[in-house]
């Protein structure tokens, strides 16, 4: 289940990141163009502002490329009776409690099944936080807004 949820957000959000990574480059490129040209320190500013919000995305991009599903690993834990020797192993399917799996290697007695459960030891929720759009768009307008206003 945990490795469709962190497919599904790769698959959803990596194309969406490429194409705002993509624009974003371009901008800033013509925004460094036109500053080059004009010398407008609006333009200057605002390919400031949209070199954060590239590396912004890119930052995500790799964060997201990062993510990873780690699996929960189900355990069998065997228990000698006669020396108290313990040890986890695999699930095996089949397994059962006071199951005999084999021998204890310490005393030879046989081992019993005494417990099967989740190992929680590395498991993760995905840390993952979609791109605040709206606030970088909101950023961009006013930019924008602001540049015309300046010409
Ligand atoms: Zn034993």
């Amino acid at each position: 289940m945990g490795e469709n949820i962190v497919g599904s957000l790769k698959k959803k959000w990596l194309p969406v990141y490429g194409v705002l990574a993509a624009a974003t480059g371009v901008l800033l490129v013509g925004l460094m163009y036109l500053y080059a040209k004009t010398g407008a320190n609006d333009y200057s500013m605002a390919a400031m502002v949209d070199s954060l919000f590239l590396l912004y995305i890119l930052w995500s991009i790799y964060k997201l490329a990062k993510l990873e599903f780690k699996p929960r690993k189900v355990v069998t834990l065997v228990r000698c009776e006669k020396c108290g020797y313990s040890e986890e192993r695999d699930y095996a399917r089949g397994d059962y409690l006071f199951k005999v799996k084999g021998q204890c290697p310490k005393c030879g007695a046989p081992l019993l099944v005494a417990g099967i459960y989740v190992k929680e030891a590395g498991e993760e929720e995905p840390d993952f936080t979609p791109l605040p759009l709206p606030t970088g768009l909101a950023t961009f307008i006013t930019t924008f807004s602001g540049l015309k206003r300046g010409d």
